[in-house]
């Protein structure tokens, strides 16, 4: 006799895709931007940018170390959150940190520049609220 509970098998949902592919739409090769929907860009010094945007500010700032108005240049600079001499933790065990998008000097300060100040990103108010915090001698510039 059959049982009320035993319903045909639900299909999976998914979508139709050409044969042979398995990638799913959700991790597909980002070839059109990444997740915040900004686009992969080469600036004119070979580093993939994240943005258009990113990758402009990256030709002007080697413009400007060109001219010597800053000087220490670098990408991606990378900051740890350390409170208290401890290295803070996710619950992965993975460092939770801050890559910010440049790092240079400028009249002797070290600056720091973020050019995705829009992006939708929750834990970016907390994460530059901590920055700050842990890095106050750094003058933190977020263009928008
Ligand atoms: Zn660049």
């Amino acid at each position: 006799m059959k049982s009320p509970f035993a319903k045909p098998a639900r299909q999976p949902k998914c979508v139709t895709r050409p044969a042979g592919e398995t990638v799913s739409p959700f991790d597909a090769p980002t070839k059109k931007g990444n997740k915040y929907g900004a686009k992969k860009t080469d600036c004119q010094h070979g580093h993939k940018h994240d943005s258009r945007k990113e990758a402009r500010r990256c030709n002007e700032l080697h413009m400007l170390q060109r001219g010597n108005a800053i000087s220490d240049l670098q990408n991606q600079p990378q900051f740890w959150f350390v409170i208290d001499g401890e290295q803070v933790l996710h619950e992965n065990g993975r460092r939770v940190g801050y890559r910010a998008d440049f790092q240079y000097k400028e009249n002797g300060k070290t600056v720091v520049e973020d050019t995705k100040g829009g992006y939708n990103d929750n834990a970016w108010p907390l994460r530059r609220a901590i920055f700050r915090a842990l890095f106050p001698d750094i003058d933190f510039r977020e263009l928008k």
